[in-house]
């Protein structure tokens, strides 16, 4: 599932392409992922793109905005006449687009087409008034981001809130980081890179983390999100940017996807277990 710098790097690639375009139509063609009425939003001027957790915000003039989550498989791909000669990734489902996975296409002016892609279709595009985008719970419940550049006015994890959120927990630690309503933006990725990084086994019960641990562990959470944002996001899954191409981050997976291999800090051996339902991987010699 696409994480924190992976939507952050897609709210990049919007900013740059898709602001500043109209919506001229809206071809929606799997009802389940955009069911509003699409006549609200025809005409409209793109503004801005932020992000919050996981969601995005597509702000245009008019009354409403659009709220997207790519969820398991989404990805949204601009294409207009300069960029359509940048090779798609295979994970946009074709060798041009539509794919068989563009299940709603927003055509904007100027020769522009913007496409949802989602293989697992459990991704959303709604239609918001504006007053009302705060409120959806989705929002409203988000907790703090390990994130310093935050701009819908969503709070910045602290410290001090960081280690009274694991005090008071009796979670796995890799459990409770990838709750989004304690913290927000974490998913499987970064919390198994940070806990890896930190030292902590991923089953470690969250209120036995010791203070000096929390700090290095919430050192960490940024460092991991920094980077994975710094390499476009990660790839190995469907993830793609606002082009339809790759991130790289996958390429410097310590943990995560590493079952079997070498660790890289110590030289033990990275194991892959289960927990919360969830891939975990960890070097059972240095993590502790
Ligand atoms: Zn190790």
């Amino acid at each position: 599932m696409p994480e924190l710098p992976e939507v952050e790097t897609l709210k990049l690639g919007l900013q740059k392409y898709a602001v500043g375009h109209k919506i001229v139509d809206v071809e929606v063609r799997v009802p389940k992922i955009f069911q509003d009425e699409k006549s609200q939003i025809l005409g409209a001027k793109i503004e801005d793109v932020k992000r919050v957790g996981k969601g995005l915000i597509i702000e245009l003039s008019g009354k409403f905005d659009l709220v997207v989550h790519l969820k398991m498989t989404g990805q949204m791909v601009y294409r207009d006449s300069k960029t359509s000669k940048f090779i798609l990734s295979a994970k946009v489902g074709g060798d041009s687009l539509p794919s068989k996975y563009s299940h709603v296409i927003f055509t904007l002016d100027k020769g522009a087409k913007l496409y949802f892609n989602d293989l697992r279709r459990f991704g959303y595009i709604k239609i918001i008034k504006k007053e009302e985008v705060k409120a959806l719970p989705f929002f409203k419940e988000m907790g703090p981001e390990p994130f310093k550049k935050t701009d819908y006015g969503q709070k910045t994890l602290q410290l001090p809130e960081f280690e009274e959120i694991l005090s008071k927990s009796n979670l796995a630690i890799k459990v409770l980081l990838m709750d989004q309503k304690k913290i927000g933006g974490i998913g499987n990725i970064y919390a198994n890179e940070a806990l890896f990084l930190a030292k902590i086994l991923p089953t470690r019960r969250a209120k036995d983390i010791t203070k000096k641990e929390a700090e290095e562990l919430y050192k960490r959470i940024f460092e991991v999100i920094d980077k994975g944002l710094k390499y476009g996001g990660s790839s190995d899954e469907n993830f793609v940017n606002v082009l339809g191409q790759d991130g790289e981050y996958q390429q410097h997976f310590l943990a995560y996807g590493q079952e079997k291999k070498k660790c890289s800090v110590c030289g033990g051996t990275i194991k892959k277990i289960q927990l919360g339902g969830r891939g975990t991987y960890f070097c059972e010699k240095h993590q502790k």
